[in-house]
């Protein structure tokens, strides 16, 4: 149990300090808050993460990938290879764009999708594939990258989760045709809501600038129906700020979850698995309970340990997916996502944990023994 003294540790923290604070004062004060000089900004210092891509400033992450799809000609009659464990914005993109969603199934180690099958759902409609860097982790983009090269299929990178991790030597977001990123409060870093898209084409660059403001580049000159995925200057400022501390807080989270694997015991427990050349930025630190998932986590709780489950219904059992595939008599054969989403608990792992706290999410961990 908690002592009086000590506080639950939240599972996130997102960070609103003084600067983030200051920042969205100063911009209001300007009285100029919608989209201009700071989202340009953003947008610049941002590229720097993405090994100089071209980058573009939405709302959200979901407006990102949905945007990204469109601005790639994906729709009605294109399939998009997807993992199933995920949240639910990546197949809810692709439905937005009236494309359809094949799922296929992880990795069981990094959690992320498993190359053998994304290349066997392949299928004359197939347009693109879209890896998700799961937890921070980088999906196997060496071979998801070979096998859309041989295909000639398009790579969107769903990499919400993942800011500033990277796979020999490559940073996320720079690998397929476009890479997105999300700002919700609770991600590795956030501009209140917001996203990115990054990509390596300036004329895709240029579609995409288009599809959030109208189809307009100058005003009432409309060149395409677009729609408004702007990002305010009030939210690009908060996100410059963010940007400007990520490379520290990315580190701090290493540190921790290093800490919490070299020192979490239980054998019922497992540790995350880093990929060979896996850069892991560690948005989540998530573990498999072998056992009694329901009861472990009420012992965390318990001991004031905030945990969560990511994500506890896969996305083809969510009902706008589940349902149209049983009329149409579709089933999904997905091993490692059904037993990842029965196992996995995600712990504290955020930039602002105390070595005390480090020590108690152990203990509480450890405490849960063999038995569970
Ligand atoms: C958060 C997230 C999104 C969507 O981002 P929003 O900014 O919340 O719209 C998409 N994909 C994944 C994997 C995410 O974690």
């Amino acid at each position: 149990m908690p002592s009086v003294n000590e506080q639950p540790i939240p599972a996130a923290r997102p960070v609103i300090g003084e600067e983030e604070i200051e920042a969205a004062v100063r911009v209001l004060r300007s009285g100029r808050v919608v989209q201009g000089p700071e989202v340009a900004a953003f947008e610049e210092s941002f590229a720097d993460l993405v090994d100089g891509r071209h980058c573009v400033a939405v709302n959200s992450g979901t407006s990102a990938l949905h945007l990204l799809l469109m601005a790639l000609n994906i729709g009605p009659g294109d399939e998009v290879v997807v993992p199933s464990f995920s949240f639910a914005a990546s197949a809810n993109a692709i439905r937005l764009v009236g494309a359809d969603a094949v799922f296929v199934d992880i990795d069981p180690d990094t959690f992320c999708v498993d190359p053998a099958a994304v290349e066997a759902a392949i299928t004359p409609r197939t347009a693109a594939i879209m890896p998700v860097h799961l937890y921070g982790h980088p999906a196997a983009m060496d071979r998801i990258t070979a096998i859309a090269d041989k295909h000639k299929l398009a790579v969107v990178e769903d990499a919400c989760q993942a800011h500033a991790a990277a796979l020999n030597g490559t940073p996320v977001g720079a690998f397929g045709a476009g890479g997105t990123f999300s700002f919700y409060p609770t991600k590795n870093m956030h501009s209140l809501e917001g996203g990115m898209i990054t990509v390596a084409d300036a004329e895709l660059a240029r579609t995409l600038r288009l599809l959030r403001n109208q189809g307009m580049e100058q005003r009432y000159a409309n060149e395409i129906v677009g729609a408004n995925v702007r990002m305010t200057d009030v939210a690009a400022a908060v996100g410059r700020v963010q940007l400007a501390k990520l490379n520290g807080w990315t580190e701090q989270r290493i540190a921790n979850a290093a800490y919490l694997t070299e020192h979490i015991t239980a054998p019922n427990v497992v540790t995350p698995v880093v990929a060979e050349g896996a850069r892991h930025i560690y948005h989540q630190y998530t573990i498999r309970v072998r056992g009694d998932r329901e009861a472990a986590m009420a012992k965390l709780t318990e001991a004031g340990v905030g945990n969560a489950v990511y994500y506890p219904t896969p996305i083809h059992r969510l009902k706008p997916y589940w349902e149209p595939d049983q009329k149409a008599g579709r089933t999904w054969d997905l091993p490692e996502t059904e037993k990842a989403a029965a196992e996995v608990v995600s712990l504290p792992v955020h930039p602002l944990l105390t070595q005390s706290d480090l020590e108690r999410i152990v203990t509480a961990v450890n405490a849960l023994g063999e038995n569970l």
